[in-house]
């Protein structure tokens, strides 16, 4: 009776607590531990990481919605054998996330359905999951986002706001053009996280190309000049892999 009391007791202090994974797994804890002749520091060990385990994994589920990426395609989703201008080496290294350590960018450049965009998430998921804040945004939506708060005289809080993120993916440069005025908006951001942060971009434009895309060739320098001091490219050549089913299987 003493015993059910004492039990009750601890479930109520437990809920008081607000533990509920310890409440959840608490008798088969217990269970374990008469069976096993656990000691009181490894049944309290047992009991108080099952809390622990949701907890982290409640935080890596935050850190990977806060970083807004399009698809949760991870490096686990990827066919490296199709695509065999990568370097699957290369790109397990990116997410040791050493490079971040480094403020060192990756520049993924390729046409459009080689997976570019696939592998820059599939990094920042990496990095998400190991809680470094990471933010997914398409250069498009980022240029319209910055010019937005020019526009409301909050520029400088916004360049801020993108500066905070360790880790920044700009997606897609180079599909749509990019008028002299935006392009200084986005060589402003590029400026303000120089040396400091590291950014991912995919983009399907070559580089001697992007005084097209940023119609001013002295910021189109100024803009892969900072890109590129620190950083790796991964060329991609190949296949669209969204046609590979369409595509003649090799030797025919
Ligand atoms: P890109 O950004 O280069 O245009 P995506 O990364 O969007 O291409 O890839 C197009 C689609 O094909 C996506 O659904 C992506 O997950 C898939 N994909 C591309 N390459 C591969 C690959 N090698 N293995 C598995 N899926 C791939
Ligand atoms: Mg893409």
């Amino acid at each position: 009776m003493i015993q059910q009391t004492n039990y009750q007791q601890l479930l109520k202090n437990l809920e008081y607590l607000k533990l509920k994974q310890m409440i959840t797994h608490l008798d088969e804890v217990v269970d374990f531990s008469v069976h096993n002749q656990l000691s009181f520091i490894d049944t309290l060990i047992k009991l108080t990481n099952y809390e622990i385990d949701l907890r982290e994994q409640n935080m890596i589920h935050a850190m990977v919605k806060v970083g807004a990426f399009p698809n949760l395609k991870e490096l686990k989703d990827f066919d490296f054998d199709f695509q065999s201008s990568i370097n699957p080496q290369q790109i397990h290294d990116f997410t040791t996330l050493r490079f971040i350590e480094s403020s060192e960018n990756i520049v993924f450049l390729g046409p459009s359905g080689v997976g570019k965009t696939h592998l820059a998430s599939a990094i920042g998921i990496a990095a998400a999951k190991k809680r470094t804040s990471t933010y997914f945004v398409k250069c498009h939506d980022l240029i319209q986002n910055l010019k937005k708060a020019r526009l409301e005289n909050r520029l400088e809080s916004r360049l801020k706001h993108y500066t905070k993120y360790k880790l920044l993916i700009i997606d897609e440069i180079g599909y749509l053009p990019i008028d002299p005025e935006d392009s200084k908006l986005f060589f402003q951001l590029i400026d303000i996280r120089y040396e400091k942060r590291s950014t991912i971009f995919t983009t399907n434009v070559n580089f001697k190309s992007w005084d097209e895309v940023f119609q001013e060739p002295k910021l189109a320098n100024a803009i892969l000049d900072s890109i590129l001091h620190h950083a790796t490219v991964v060329t991609i050549v190949g296949n669209s892999y969204r046609l590979k089913n369409h595509l003649a299987p090799e030797g025919e």
